[in-house]
């Protein structure tokens, strides 16, 4: 994985409602506790933040808290290289230093976040059919308060932009006396303010946005009509689309620069109408990222990922989702667009594949499995389930080599793969290579250091190599 590319350590301040700080939403080990009032100069040179960036610049994930990055795997350029044109010289002069400091990869920086990315809470005025937080939402009530924010301003007008996001950002009190502070203050007319939002309360907010000249809406839309009302359950399309249309044509009125983005999830409901999503996307000029509905983010019965027999019931899928590049890419829209969406689609082929193998082996053509398997490696060369299966094809035919050569493969893409590093732990032990076996268990244990069976093989290897 090429982690050089990330620029988040050097250029992104995350602060949330659950009183943490961090740089990105991907990094899995601990993050910086917020102790109020926050120091941005103690945490964005502290060691935590440090650690990360020594991480990057090393280009060695393995072990850290940036192992399997999603963002690194849709992503191909950092979004702070480039530097825009209408930044006022404090702004210029912090972003220049933030660009130095990460070119020459330095750990101690003499820049401030060129972005403050605050997550104010889990509220929100929406049901969507695959939304993660939906349980936690009834139990957890934290906001990210409001007061000791405001009197970050020093740091914030020396950023180019303030990223709002919730649940539903528009609906939080705190995230209300938020903005309205911001729109109503004119230090801050030059910071970009963006926004995350569903779209479905942003007519409140056109009018009282005026004063604002660089405003990112980034609504949450994964289709269209009938479909978009199913998935985003609460919410009316002609509402939510005049909402986008109205935002759009007010900043041009005003001459502000007043973009609108869409993030949009690839799942069950929202494949069929993926081509006219698309072309909805390029008529009103708003530009479309995807990312996969997966576990880690997002819940319920959508996954086509891990349940990829729910594209059977899909009609030409593949030639749906073909149709959606083929626009994108002609309308220049690569990185998020049709790259990531051709990304998904491999993975969603390569899953089936990987899907009919198991039904295969099952049915006992174990040489069947082993070619269908193969081919899912084809389509997605990081897809972990169908190496592991190769890996347990070859062992099961006695073929001890093949099978930790599989392992291998697997455990490159994921090193903390539970299956794969039970099996692979297995084999090396069968065969005496009890160093190794120890030193995966060991591994896997500095992420999951709960998983007691996993402890006890690791405990059984020590126990051995006491004895002899
Ligand atoms: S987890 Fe990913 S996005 Fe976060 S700092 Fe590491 S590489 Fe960058
Ligand atoms: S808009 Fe976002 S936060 Fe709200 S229910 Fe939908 S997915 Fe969840």
């Amino acid at each position: 994985m090429e982690l050089k590319m990330c620029g988040q350590p050097w250029f992104e301040m995350q602060i949330e409602y659950s009183e943490k700080v961090g740089c990105c939403c991907y990094y899995k080990f601990g993050k910086d506790s917020l102790n109020t009032p926050l120091d941005v100069d103690r945490y964005w040179n502290g060691n935590k933040i440090k650690e990360i960036r020594k991480t990057i610049s090393s280009n060695n994930a393995e072990g850290t808290g940036c192992d399997g990055c999603q963002y690194i795997k849709y992503s191909s350029v950092s979004n702070f290289v480039s530097m825009p044109d209408n930044l006022n010289p404090i702004q210029s002069d912090n972003w220049s230093r933030a660009l130095n400091n990460y070119h020459d990869k330095r750990i101690t920086v003499d820049s401030y976040p060129v972005k403050y990315y605050m997550n104010f809470g889990l509220a929100c005025n929406l049901k969507c059919i695959m939304c993660c937080q939906a349980e936690s939402r009834k139990v957890d009530k934290r906001q990210l308060p409001v007061e000791p924010l405001l009197e970050l301003k020093p740091f914030f007008i020396k950023a180019n932009e303030i990223a709002i996001i919730g649940g539903e950002p528009l609906m939080i009190p705190d995230a209300r006396k938020f903005i309205d502070a911001i729109i109503h203050d004119p230090d801050y007319s030059d910071v970009k303010l963006s926004i995350f939002t569903n779209g479905t309360l942003l007519h409140k907010y056109i009018e009282p946005f005026r004063n604002m000249k660089r405003i990112g809406i980034c609504i949450s839309l994964d289709s269209i009509g009938n479909a978009y009302e199913y998935i985003r359950q609460g919410a009316k399309w002609e509402d939510t689309e005049n909402n986008i249309i109205e935002f759009k044509e007010t900043g041009k009125q005003l001459g502000h620069s007043w973009d609108v983005n869409i993030a949009a999830i690839v799942m069950k409901s929202s494949i069929p109408l993926m081509d006219d999503f698309v072309e909805w996307c390029i008529a009103h000029d708003t530009p479309v990222h995807f990312v996969p509905l997966n576990e880690e983010n997002f819940t319920g019965d959508e996954d086509v990922f891990r349940n990829p027999v729910l594209l059977n019931n899909i009609p030409a899928w593949e030639d749906i989702l073909d149709s959606a590049i083929n626009k994108l890419e002609k309308r220049g829209w690569t990185a998020g667009g049709a790259n990531s969406l051709k990304l998904i689609k491999k993975e969603l082929v390569s899953r089936l594949l990987n899907y009919k193998g198991e039904e295969l082996f099952n049915s006992g053509d174990i040489e069947g499995s082993f070619t269908l398997f193969a081919k899912s490696v084809e389509s997605d060369p990081a897809f972990v389930t169908a190496f592991n299966n190769m890996g347990v094809v070859c062992w099961q035919s006695g073929d001890r080599k093949g099978a930790i050569k599989h392992f291998l493969k697997a455990l490159k893409n994921n090193p903390y793969n539970r299956d794969t590093v039970m099996n692979c732990g297995r084999i090396l032990v069968n065969i005496d290579q009890h160093e190794d076996a120890r030193k995966l268990y060991k591994s896997y244990l500095t992420l999951h250091p709960d998983d007691n069976e996993i402890r006890g093989l690791y405990t059984e290897i020590e126990e051995i190599e006491c004895v002899t």
